[in-house]
């Protein structure tokens, strides 16, 4: 099997490391590099520049302003744009976007999208509750016909920039007949209606990214509603299949790897470094080995059209791989140099991250085995699928 890249996608990795070197808000790089993580500000000016560039929505199709990128550009330009520090892009744009486009209205496409793709509005996910995560069609937020709007009392949980969000797209349950599945409805609620309260949840990391949404009496025009009532969990599905299939992560892993490339051969105040040491040397190694294999699964998973668990499969490597990899950096972190130290990314400066913004960075990554699917839940669609169990 041939997996090395085609001229065409030669070209367009050197356009788009071209274009990433002239185009990224130097901010918005120093943030990558040091482990910060972007706020809501830097993801808006960084998706404008997207935007403007043509380059605002990869999953999305070109009648919708789309790239019409294949998916090894995809992954190119995810691959190059970690390398420069940048961020993934914001998630809500390849979830909520593809679900307009397949269920939408033509008024809520006309409505919604143009705004997407600049993040004029910024969208949250009210899917989890509590009682409902894995679990997820247990969820009990009800919402009672009025009239022309949906009367909404419930509450959501883990609901990530909800303090940021103008709009929520939520599962929301508008009927108790029959399987839990059959009775969830797909609303895109106002943020600013009356009766949403937004808390802030601390996380592990000491940020406050995630929140808990209460809804009381929470009135939604019924033309708010996304395909048809009681069909939500066919759109929920759909959303999910979006968000899972940008989980293997491995620019985020090639990233971690590259900076902590850096930090292992940064020496500490007596000239000696990481890398000097035989028991480090031999993890970088294995975690480098790892994440080319981790590619190269990938990679020959997407040339493939065999069906099968591939989507979890890959999560639970992406995740245990960025872990690893997070882990590996604190054992770095304590060198009397960490935070001062400075290197070369290609020709740019670049300041390491401090021991601190380490710590933080590896609590961080504790949540990517539980978000989009548990291991645990990866694991039984594995087994399911390999073992021939129906799936229920
Ligand atoms: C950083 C972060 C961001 C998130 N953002 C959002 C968001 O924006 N919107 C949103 O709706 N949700 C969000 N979530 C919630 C996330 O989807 C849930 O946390 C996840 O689905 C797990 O659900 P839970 O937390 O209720 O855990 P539970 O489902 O209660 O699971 C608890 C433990 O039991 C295990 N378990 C559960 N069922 C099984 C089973 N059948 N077999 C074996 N083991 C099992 C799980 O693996 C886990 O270890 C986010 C979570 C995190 C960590």
């Amino acid at each position: 099997m041939d997996l090395s890249e085609n001229p065409q996608d030669v070209e367009f990795r050197l356009e788009v490391r071209q274009f990433l070197a002239t185009h990224m808000p130097a901010a918005l790089r120093a943030k990558g590099f040091a482990l910060q993580k972007p706020d809501k500000n830097d993801l808006v000016s960084w998706q404008r520049i997207l935007f403007e560039k043509g380059w605002g929505a990869p999953a999305w199709s070109k009648e919708f302003g789309g790239t019409g990128w294949s998916v090894n550009q995809q992954l190119i330009f995810e691959e190059e744009t970690f390398l420069n520090g940048g961020p993934r892009y914001v998630p809500q744009i390849n979830m909520i976007g593809p679900v307009l486009q397949r269920f939408g209205t033509k008024a809520q496409q006309d409505r919604f999208l143009p705004r997407l793709i600049k993040l004029e509005d910024w969208w949250c996910q009210g899917y989890s509750e509590p009682g409902a995560g894995s679990d997820l069609t247990s969820l009990r937020t009800q919402a009672r016909r009025d009239g022309d709007h949906y009367v909404v009392t419930g509450q959501k949980i883990w609901t990530s920039t909800a303090h940021w969000a103008d709009w929520m797209f939520a599962l929301v349950r508008t009927s108790n007949e029959g399987k839990a599945a059959a009775g969830i409805s797909f609303l895109l609620i106002d943020m600013k209606s009356p009766g949403i309260r937004v808390n802030a949840i601390k996380g592990i990391d000491g940020a406050g990214t995630l929140a808990e949404v209460f809804l009381d009496e929470v009135r939604v025009p019924c033309e708010n509603l996304v395909h048809e009532e009681n069909q939500g969990w066919t759109v929920a599905k759909y959303l999910l299949g979006f968000e899972r299939s940008g989980q293997a992560a491995l620019g985020q892993c090639k990233f971690f790897l590259e900076l902590l490339r850096m930090l292992a051969n940064t020496p500490d105040g007596t000239g000696a470094c990481m890398m000097q040491q035989q028991g480090f040397q031999q993890k970088f190694a294995e975690a480098e080995i790892s994440v080319m294999a981790h590619e190269w699964t990938l990679l020959r998973m997407l040339s493939s059209t065999a069906a099968g668990p591939q989507f979890s499969m890959l999560k639970n490597c992406g995740a245990l791989l960025q872990q690893q990899l997070s882990k590996l950096m604190l054992e770095c972190s304590n060198t009397p140099t960490s935070g001062e130290s400075k290197t070369k990314n290609g020709s740019q400066d670049i300041q390491l991250p401090d021991s601190a913004a380490i710590a933080k960075n590896y609590l961080d990554f504790r949540k990517v085995t539980i978000f989009a699917g548990t291991t645990e839940i990866q694991k039984n669609i594995i087994a399911k699928s390999l073992l021939g169990t129906p799936s229920n």
